[in-house]
């Protein structure tokens, strides 16, 4: 058991790890390289007037983290779910904890079908947990080629045995351990495009791109990987549009579930999500332990 899971590897999740670490919280960071890492120059970060790469300025964070005692697992969230603690998923393993911290950065989803807005609510749906119960025994499919798309379509599969993965042309991207579930459920993989859903008002069918016409009652977006978008659904935190709300303090309103970085409001900067991860993690640290060590309020 965790005090604190941070979900992401960036400025934000890599400060926040820092702050927790040195508070003594057992915390575990989960996440991959993040786009930053590929970064030559960056100029405008305070302490490195010559300017630091990506890599150099996160492998130091990392390094200082972990002096801290912060354990990494350079691994994806496919899942995080609260009861009375968190438990979250990756794709080879489990994880509780007391708390969290989402600072997975920015991501947008298309999912390429031309007129997916106009069915929204309507038979696609962004969250299985949040809306599978809707499509009980009914025909379903996943729109997805990565682990997260397997995860939701093997979730589905528990409510409605008629479960497909669409993977919108793109080449399955699903670990080992996925492809045996998959197979095990005998869920189908499927690399054709979906171009147009029809039904009125509700979904009935999909339309794919060679024209083929297949009954369909729910289309579930689970491209890429799971978002901080995906996560507040089931956590039931606020969003706006592709972003986490969050107080002054990081505080999303969920207890305790906390955001910084580029996943919340606001300019997309390292200096930001660095300010936001110290906060996110002070915040956790007063609700682990019921107080911080310095008045910060
Ligand atoms: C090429 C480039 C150059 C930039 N240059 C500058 C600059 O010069 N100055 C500046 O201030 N800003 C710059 N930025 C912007 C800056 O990098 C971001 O504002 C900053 O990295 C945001 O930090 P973050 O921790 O919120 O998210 P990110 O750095 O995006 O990190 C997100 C983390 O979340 C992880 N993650 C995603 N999904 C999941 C999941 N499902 N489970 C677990 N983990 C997950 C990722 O693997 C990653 O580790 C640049 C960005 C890029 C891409």
């Amino acid at each position: 058991m965790y005090d604190l899971i941070i979900l992401g590897r960036g400025p934000a999740g890599l400060t926040a790890a820092v702050y927790a670490g040195r508070a003594g919280l057992k915390t575990l960071v989960l996440g991959k390289e993040p786009l930053v890492w590929k970064s030559e120059k960056i100029e405008n970060y305070l302490g490195f007037p010559e300017g630091i790469s990506g890599q150099e300025l996160l492998e130091k964070g990392r390094e200082q983290a972990e002096k801290y005692g912060a354990e990494f697992v350079d691994e994806l969230a496919i899942s995080v779910l609260k009861a009375e603690n968190f438990t979250v998923k990756t794709s080879s393993k489990e994880f509780e904890s007391k708390a969290i911290i989402i600072s997975t950065g920015v991501s947008f989803k298309l999912s390429g079908i031309d007129n997916e807005a106009d069915f929204v609510g309507q038979g696609v749906s962004y969250c299985v947990t949040c809306d599978g119960f809707f499509f009980r025994k009914k025909k379903v499919c996943v729109v997805g080629s990565e682990d997260y798309a397997a995860n939701e379509a093997l979730e589905l599969h528990e409510i409605s045995q008629d479960v497909t993965i669409f993977t919108q042309s793109n080449e399955p991207n699903f670990s080992e351990e996925m492809k045996k579930k998959l197979d095990a459920h005998s869920i189908t993989v499927d690399t054709h495009k979906i171009k147009l859903l029809k039904g009125n008002p509700l979904v009935s069918h999909i339309i794919l791109e060679t024209g083929e016409e297949i009954e369909m009652n729910g289309v579930f977006v689970a491209l890429g990987t799971a978002s901080s978008v995906d996560f507040s659904r089931t956590l039931g935190v606020v969003t706006e549009g592709n972003f986490i709300k969050v107080d002054g303090l990081c505080k999303t309103g969920v207890e305790g579930v906390f955001a910084a970085g580029d996943c919340t409001q606001g300019p997309r900067q390292i200096a930001k999500a660095v300010g936001q991860g110290a906060v996110a993690a002070l915040s956790t640290i007063e609700f682990v332990k019921g107080s911080v060590s310095v008045d910060w309020h």
